[in-house]
């Protein structure tokens, strides 16, 4: 079992947030591995909306274990029926789905392509490492653009977007305002695969800004945010300036020795972002990738 760290917060009336990671000294294994380097280093939500006997989960989290604690302490609500939406097709947010193999899986058709694609490397464990995911569940209701769900009456949008990867799938909930991000938004910055779509990610951050939300949760955020009821819409403003300092930094390279609190400085003084020290080696991994000009799926 690797769940003594899983925390399970309330942001808004029936949206559980199972938070883990950001604990110092904590691991998952002790050799280099996907789990702690990709996920608990930076911490790590999956979110559950319920409503009576029905759950909508929002990832399995990065293991079967993880997956199986979520469902177990739904049961314990009373929940029946669980319907599993992915965030995308990264590792950290579908390892555990074989634990809801039994139920509904949503994804949009880049993630399933995706997951398709790299099927064997990642049962075999050789896609990002160690530890393997197998069996891979794949997801088996697939949207594309857009698909509402009704979830004990109240309406729940499924939005295909293109910011962090490009089969990201956000949770849209329009009667309370309240967005489920997956990683196309991060606390401090935002994790760059392709340097290329930096354009295409500002633009999606417009059109998500459009939606006009007053509370937004991350995949990867503050547990102390997110168990005060989420981000404020100022976090969409402070990853578009982060990803536009980005862009401009090959033409200016020197920039590059700026300590990140200054880069976000201003984020950090009105409250929109919460430092955190390990994104400083996000950042780093971001600078690296844009000058280079490399894209890195993983
Ligand atoms: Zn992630």
């Amino acid at each position: 079992m690797h769940i003594q760290h899983l925390r399970v917060l309330e942001p808004a009336p029936g949206i559980f947030a199972y938070c883990d990671g950001r604990v110092p000294g904590q691991r998952f294994m002790t050799a280099p591995n996907w789990v702690d380097e990709g996920a608990l280093s930076l911490g790590i939500a999956a979110y559950a909306l319920v409503r009576g006997e029905e759950a909508l989960v929002y990832d399995p989290h990065v293991s079967t274990d993880h997956a199986r604690a979520m469902r177990a302490h739904l049961a314990g609500l009373g929940v029946q029926r669980f319907t599993l939406v992915l965030s995308h097709h990264h590792l950290d947010h579908i390892a555990g789905t074989e634990a809801f193999a039994d139920c509904e899986i949503i994804a949009n058709a880049r993630t399933l392509a995706h997951l398709e694609r790299d099927g064997a490397a990642i049962e075999s464990g050789t896609l990002g490492g160690p530890p393997a995911i197998a069996p891979l569940v794949l997801p088996n209701r697939i949207f594309s653009g857009k698909m509402t769900l009704i979830l004990g009456g109240e309406p729940v949008e499924l939005i295909e977007t293109e910011i962090h990867s490009d089969d990201a799938t956000v949770v849209w909930l329009p009667s309370r305002r309240i967005l489920l991000a997956g990683d196309t938004l991060e606390d401090c910055v935002t994790y760059v695969v392709d340097p290329h779509r930096l354009s295409c990610h500002i633009e999606e951050i417009g059109r998500l800004r459009g939606l006009g939300a007053v509370s937004i949760l991350p995949n990867h955020g503050d547990p102390g945010v997110i168990a005060s009821g989420g981000y404020s819409p100022a976090f969409l403003d402070a990853t578009e300036d982060y990803i536009r300092w980005l862009i401009a930094l090959p033409n200016s390279p020197g920039r590059a020795t700026e300590p990140l609190q200054e880069v976000i400085g201003r984020w950090l003084d009105d409250g929109a972002l919460r430092w955190f020290d390990g994104y400083l080696a996000v950042h780093a991994q971001n600078m690296e990738r844009v000058l280079s000009g490399a894209d890195h799926e993983t």
